[in-house]
């Protein structure tokens, strides 16, 4: 038999990565983890962490406004260099407790870029190293198109390491990544542009859920702009002008481009050994994670699944488990739920409509808007979207949709309950809590 120096190499120490690395380590399984850059990838480092720390700075915009009504006099003095220390101490916190993590582990990091030499060797650094398993998880990195001026636009991971806020910001984009920096830009008192070249924001999402999420974001102050791309970006003396292809001219002071993410692909030499990859680069892999190549493997946002940080971590989770513990489960993609930090929330689980009615004959919606309690008395006009989508047949819930304060923690108890087939009879027998915003979904 070959003899080779680790039972499994991971290449790229984020979420997935991590996560695989440390579970084949803790079977006693001897494991190399190659990572250039710090540990924990782009949830940790540069998205979801950081993005999320903002958005609770950003909250507190709404909460303060919200406290006056109940009686409390606020002078909010709000201190950006402050939120950048502390963001930026907490994500060296957490890049600690990813060491300690793979060290207790047993798991070797090699600090370097990889790349495949064949199809059982790395070379990392100035070492080869070689593996019976290989998983890729090296995950994405944003995309810009390229336009004139293109080099003045930043992405979302310079928008996480601004030194001072910028007065105005057009932020480019229609997704998860623009609606959540639009919503924290604006509730830190930036003038923000949203553009987009669609005709309705977030494509993909419910469209009552997309509908009334684009109206709150232009109650909340953001201004959208729709059905236009934008062609140049030219410096001026105090900022930058951008040009749309419907012929404005957009004086702003900050110009950020959310246009989605590409795989990190690049430098692997993937050509080299033979791995398949779809038209947008992303490894193709099957429901065993597995490429072309069956003892390399590809989790989290360099495959063609969700890019979602749990999913790549259950990927990964679930993968090294069935190599090295006999485990026969394969990761589930359905009822996956999800949810989009903007402000308000948008949290989401199972089918849209469109997608219920092209999947079910008899397909029902039930739709509640309301003005949660918390902001009743106040000045703060948000309103809340709850959605059920129900097979008349079969009376299973085929997708819940929130728009609102807490959506994402709400919907997560609904995603267990949708995971296990959960009908609107059950939701009926279920008592609802009064007062909440929750409860609605049990009498829908
Ligand atoms: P999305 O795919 O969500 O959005 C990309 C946006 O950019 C779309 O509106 C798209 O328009 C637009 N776009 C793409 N290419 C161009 C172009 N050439 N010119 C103009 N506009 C363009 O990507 P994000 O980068 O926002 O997020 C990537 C993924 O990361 C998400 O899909 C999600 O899975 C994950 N994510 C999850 C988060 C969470 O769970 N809270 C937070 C952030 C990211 P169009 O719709 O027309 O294609």
């Amino acid at each position: 038999m070959t003899q080779y120096d680790y039972d499994l190499i991971v290449i790229g120490g984020g979420s997935g990565g991590v996560r695989a690395a440390r579970i084949a380590g803790s079977y006693g399984k001897k494991v190399a983890l190659c990572e250039s850059d710090k540990l924990g990838g782009t949830c940790v480092i540069r998205g979801c962490v950081p993005k999320k720390l903002m958005v609770y700075a950003a909250s507190y915009q709404k909460m303060f406004t919200a406290a006056k009504a109940f009686g409390w006099d606020i002078d909010g003095q709000f201190n950006f260099t402050t939120l950048q220390k502390n963001k930026d101490q907490e994500i060296n916190r957490l890049n600690k407790i990813y060491h300690g993590l793979i060290e207790k582990a047993g798991v070797t990091l090699y600090p370097n870029h990889a790349s495949f030499i064949d199809q059982h060797s790395i070379q990392v650094g100035s070492q080869t190293i070689t593996a019976q398993h290989i998983i890729i998880a090296t995950g994405g990195t944003p995309q810009m198109p390229d336009i004139a001026g293109i080099e003045y636009a930043i992405n979302s991971n310079q928008a996480l390491e601004l030194a001072e806020l910028p007065k105005s910001m057009l932020i480019y984009g229609g997704g998860y990544i623009a609606v959540e920096f639009a919503g924290i830009f604006n509730a830190l008192g930036v003038a923000v542009k949203l553009v987009y070249r669609g005709p309705q924001l977030l494509r993909g999402f419910d469209d009552d859920v997309a509908q009334f999420a684009q109206q709150s974001f232009v109650d909340s102050g953001i201004e959208v702009i729709t059905q236009t791309s934008l062609t140049a970006i030219a410096k001026t003396a105090d900022g930058y002008k951008v040009i749309s292809e419907d012929g404005r001219n957009i004086d702003t002071d900050c110009v950020f481009f959310a246009t989605g993410r590409q795989p990190n692909i690049q430098g692997l030499n993937l050509d080299k050994i033979g791995v398949n990859t779809d038209d947008s680069g992303r490894i193709r892999v099957d429901s065993q994670q597995a490429t072309n190549i069956s003892h390399i493997y590809a989790v989290g946002d360099v495959s063609n699944a969700d890019q979602l940080t749990p999913v790549a971590i259950k990927e990964g989770h679930l993968l090294v488990d069935r190599l090295f513990k006999g485990s026969d489960r394969l990761m589930e993609y359905d009822n996956i739920p999800s949810t989009v930090f903007s402000m308000p929330e948008i949290g989401r689980c199972g089918l849209t409509e469109a997608e219920a009615c092209e999947q079910y004959n008899q397909v029902k919606s039930y739709i509640s808007q309301f003005r949660a309690m918390k902001y009743a008395m106040s000045e703060v006009q948000e309103k809340t979207l709850m959605k059920i989508i129900v097979c008349e047949e079969s009376d299973r819930v085929l997708g819940i949709h929130v728009v609102g304060t807490d959506a994402g923690e709400i919907i997560q108890g609904f995603a267990v309950a949708m995971k296990q087939g959960l009908t609107r009879d059950q939701l009926h027998k279920t008592i609802g809590i009064h007062p909440t915003s929750a409860e609605e979904l049990v009498i829908l």
